[in-house]
């Protein structure tokens, strides 16, 4: 079968593969659409979780299953799915313990383009098929689909990583699809004022439309100190991180109040450590928390957020800029996320 892989770092092509073996609770799906993420960027050209020799792309992506091993139970050949980016071993301890995200290690649940193959292939194997895939809604468009593998999820995660209140000030820290999953979030949660900090033209209108009430540019000087300046120098009560570099979370303790939480889901491709200011943590007893997570991956959060979309509280179908077509367009909409044109959100592969 074809794959679209990373060769090695910074280098990527077509090749041939075996088709996968399916075992016995797991699934072979087959692609309907897919969809590249900023964290192929990160790991193809930052080189970011390491080298990888000829590793398939891809972990955003619907599909038809094909195959099911022998002791799955509620998937069959013919069910239309979504393939969670995450594939958490549920039987593993950490699974038990709350953090499916880690089971195995750290991000052992991010196998897809990371441990093992992704979803760039003309079949996908899916591990634990049962508690990772999820039911496609009938009648769901694919574009908005395939947000649920990733961008929904860990928008949504910030938000929930920041306990966000009705009436909570928040800012969010990059508003691309992931930050704009942030935003929508936040605004479902209750947030009251709600900054938004990206430049891109249809990224800020598209914040805007979430419900974003303040829009922030990094590029008009440090973010922090434009937060308090509009806040009278009291800050916001959460801060969502979905894009900047290690150097963001200074400005995002800076523009906390005491007692607030950052969350952050950015995916820190480059850079040592993380430098946290002693004054503004207020020399170590400002009660402000600092936080990070991995979306949480399989079928009951999935098919949760999807109701979402279903019964019309999340258009997650606006973050789809642009939709290509065809197998061999999957390059072409990895680059697009690599160079990231300004009338970029998403693009979306349908086959
Ligand atoms: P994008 O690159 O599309 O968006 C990044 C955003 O950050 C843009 O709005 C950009 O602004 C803004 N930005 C850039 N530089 C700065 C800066 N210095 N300060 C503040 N804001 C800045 O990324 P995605 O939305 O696709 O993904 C966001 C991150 O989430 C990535 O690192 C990705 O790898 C990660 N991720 C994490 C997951 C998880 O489970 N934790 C899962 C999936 C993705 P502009 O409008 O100017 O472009
Ligand atoms: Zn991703």
């Amino acid at each position: 079968m074809k794959a679209f892989v990373m060769k090695r770092i910074g280098e990527v092509g077509w090749i041939d593969k075996p088709v996968p073996e399916c075992g016995p609770i797991d699934a072979l799906v087959k692609p309907i659409a897919l969809a590249p993420c900023t964290s192929d960027v990160h790991t193809i050209w930052e080189g970011a979780v390491g080298e990888r020799t000829d590793l398939t792309l891809g972990h955003e992506g619907v599909g038809e299953v094909v195959e099911v091993g022998s002791l799955v139970k509620d998937f069959k050949p013919g069910d239309k799915v979504i393939i969670p980016a995450i594939t958490p071993d549920w039987n593993s301890v950490e699974a038990q313990a709350g953090y499916g995200q880690h089971s195995g290690e750290m991000l052992g649940g991010w196998k897809f383009s990371n441990i093992k193959d992704g979803v760039f292939a003309e079949v996908i194997h899916v591990n634990d098929a049962d508690g990772n895939l999820a039911f496609l809604p009938e009648g769901m468009d694919l574009g908005a689909a395939c947000m649920l593998s990733d961008m929904v999820p860990t928008g949504f995660l910030a938000a929930d990583l920041a306990k966000i209140e009705h009436g909570d000030s928040v800012c969010v820290i990059g508003i691309g699809p992931v930050g704009l999953m942030g935003v929508a979030g936040a605004a479902l949660k209750g947030a009251g004022r709600l900054f938004a900090v990206g430049t891109r033209p249809n990224c800020v209108q598209v914040a805007q439309d979430f419900g974003a009430t303040d829009i922030i540019s990094y590029k008009n000087g440090p973010i922090d100190q434009q937060i308090l300046e509009a806040t009278k120098g009291k800050g916001v009560d959460k801060v969502l991180i979905a894009g900047g570099t290690v150097d963001t979370f200074a400005e995002a303790v800076t523009m906390l109040k005491p007692g607030g939480i950052v969350a952050n889901v950015n995916y820190l491709g480059s850079g040592e450590f993380i430098k946290i200011p002693r004054v503004e943590w207020g020399v170590g007893m400002s009660h402000k928390t600092i936080t990070c997570g991995l979306m949480m991956g399989g079928r009951y959060r999935v098919e949760k957020l999807a109701s979402l979309i279903t019964y019309g509280k999340l258009d997650a179908g606006k973050l789809v800029t642009h939709r290509l077509n065809g197998f061999d367009k999957l390059e072409d909409a990895l680059m697009l996320m690599k160079n990231k044109p300004a009338d970029l959100i998403k693009p979306v592969v349908i086959l």
